[in-house]
């Protein structure tokens, strides 16, 4: 598993957060957890899954594409055994539209609909092995329960739900929201909850978590996204750095004694936008 350097060799930089990100430990109580409960599958749901069966005869359903495109992030440097397994597992032309499935397994991102795009998948890759690299994953060997910001298609919602134990991920587009469903429709892997809205605002039923991920980012981090997150848990989401010009991707580290972040590289993700559509 790859192993990120000890936060001691990052600079704690919090003096960048915009004024008043970081609440001081204890404020904006989340609620009691509760347990994630099972959603029905919408009727539509079962309909457009009707609309997805892969191209045949493109070999794509083999292992061993999947396998290939592995071996290829491994020799990269990736090593997060777990995240690799999940890639390996997960079938990612299904939740790309037909015309594009024979590129699903090349490391570029994909358009997904509506102006939104898929992650190539080393840059997911990347991401999950940031989260499993948290203090919180190494005590659990898991990552616990997730918050994901952007289902998009529902192609990282499915890794995740390999690695965790509960995973609520939000869209704020009804149409991915839905398409998202129907891709993940019979999908029995972990505890797995879409939901459509706002993920600005995280989602408080289910708070703390153990780890925050984001595919769309913003200006700012949002608030709620700090207060949701468990003492010991890690968040990793793309913001604007107006230092750099642009998106960074930034790591934050919850301790009981506050907040703790790292800037990593540039990045390019779809904008965290407000509200839903
Ligand atoms: N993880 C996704 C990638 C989706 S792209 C996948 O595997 O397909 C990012 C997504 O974030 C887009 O679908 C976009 O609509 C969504 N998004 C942007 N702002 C959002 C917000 N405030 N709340 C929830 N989703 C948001």
């Amino acid at each position: 598993m790859s192993r990120s350097p000890r936060p001691t060799r990052f600079p704690l930089g919090l003096d960048r957060l915009p004024a008043g990100a970081l609440p001081t430990p204890g404020q904006a109580p989340v609620q009691p957890r509760e347990p994630l409960r099972p959603q029905r599958p919408l009727a539509e749901a079962a309909r457009d899954a009707l609309h997805r069966a892969p191209p045949a005869g493109l070999g794509l359903d083999s292992a061993a594409v999947r396998a290939r495109m592995v071996q290829r992030l491994r020799a990269e440097g990736l090593a997060c055994e777990p995240v690799l397994q999940a890639l390996a597992r997960v079938e990612r032309h299904r939740f790309v539209d037909t015309a594009l499935a024979t590129q699903a397994y090349e490391d570029t991102s994909l358009p997904i609909g509506h102006g939104q795009t898929i992650s190539k998948p080393s840059v997911v890759a990347h991401m999950l092995s940031l989260l499993h690299d948290s203090e919180r994953a190494r005590e659990l060997g898991a990552l616990g329960r997730v918050l994901e910001i952007g289902t998009g298609c529902g192609y990282q919602a499915a890794l995740l739900s390999l690695l965790a134990r509960g995973v609520v991920s939000i869209e704020r587009l009804r149409p991915l929201h839905e398409k998202a469903r129907a891709h993940l429709h019979g999908w029995r892997a972990g505890d797995l909850r879409l939901v459509h809205g706002d993920g600005r605002l995280g989602h408080a039923p289910w708070a703390p978590y153990d780890h925050i991920v984001a595919a769309a980012g913003g200006d700012v981090l949002p608030q709620a996204w700090l207060d949701q997150l468990a003492v010991g848990g890690r968040l990793v989401a793309p913001v604007h750095d107006a230092y750099r010009g642009g998106q960074v991707l930034l790591v934050v580290d919850r301790s009981a004694s506050g907040w703790r972040e790292q800037r990593l590289g540039a990045v390019h993700f779809v904008p965290l936008k407000s509200g839903r559509a």
